[in-house]
């Protein structure tokens, strides 16, 4: 069956509150220059999608301030949205081309999936925790964006009934690659980012895969919460 991809667009954001509702546009610009360009981020529909998406909008509204700071913040749950750099960087190791299906592990605020489907992208997405689920699919869909599909539960099984996909992206740690992942990878040049290694400090890992080669690439060091799941962490922290 062929998709048919629907491309995400903006609605005004009435239906925010407040704060929320303000542009920080002339923050987002910085983050863009100081934080990314000037780091080597280089991918011009990543660029353009960190210039466009309200980062602060996907924030719970006490931290919307730090929403353009050059770290992690607090999305509740005990959970992070990654800092703006790391999302910036994955997607661009990720190679996304416009229609293409990836899978994204990790769902936590809607911020990493707004970003894939404005580079393209048309995204398969799971999150453990309902809360922040919920919290995600509604912040999306305010915003307009419908290339999206969420799945609550334990995405180290990845989603094999949708498989394979062009993408996988994890934004959350793993002891190593689970093999459910790039079983579910395309077999003409599918791309798994991923951060592996010990709890408190991973590397970024990229594994390509065509037919059964899987080659792998290592990129900077970072810091994400645990992927919990059957093929990763067994517990939290
Ligand atoms: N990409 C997110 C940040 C993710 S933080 C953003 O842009 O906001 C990592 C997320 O991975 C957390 O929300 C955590 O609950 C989730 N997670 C951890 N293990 C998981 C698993 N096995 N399946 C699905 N989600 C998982």
């Amino acid at each position: 069956m062929k998709f048919q991809i629907r491309v995400a667009r903006k609605k005004d954001m009435k239906s925010l509150s407040g704060e929320a509702r303000e542009s920080f546009h002339e923050e987002r610009m910085q983050m863009v220059e100081q934080q990314l360009r000037r780091r080597g981020i280089h991918d011009q529909n990543v660029l353009a999608a960190m210039e466009k998406i309200p980062r602060h909008v996907f924030l719970p509204v006490e931290f919307i301030r730090s929403a353009y700071d050059d770290s992690p913040v607090t999305i509740g749950e005990g959970q992070t949205i990654s800092q703006p750099y790391m999302v910036a960087l994955m997607t661009q190791c990720l190679q996304v081309h416009k229609g293409d299906r990836v899978l994204e592990i990790g769902t936590g605020s809607g911020y990493q999936t707004a970003i894939l489907m404005e580079v393209g992208a048309e995204v398969y997405t799971i999150e453990r925790m309902k809360p922040l689920a919920e919290k995600a699919e509604k912040k999306l869909k305010d915003l307009g964006y419908d290339a999206f599909h969420i799945r609550i539960g334990d995405g180290t099984l990845g989603w094999p009934e949708q498989a394979p996909f062009q993408g996988i992206i994890v934004t959350a740690a793993a002891p190593e690659a689970p093999e459910t992942y790039k079983e579910q990878l395309s077999e003409e040049g599918g791309q798994l980012v991923i951060p592996v290694g010990s709890r408190y400090s991973q590397v970024l890992h990229r594994i390509t895969r065509f037919q059964d080669r899987f080659t792998k690439e290592e990129f900077t060091p970072c810091v994400f919460v645990p992927l919990v799941g059957k093929y990763g962490w067994k517990e939290e922290y």
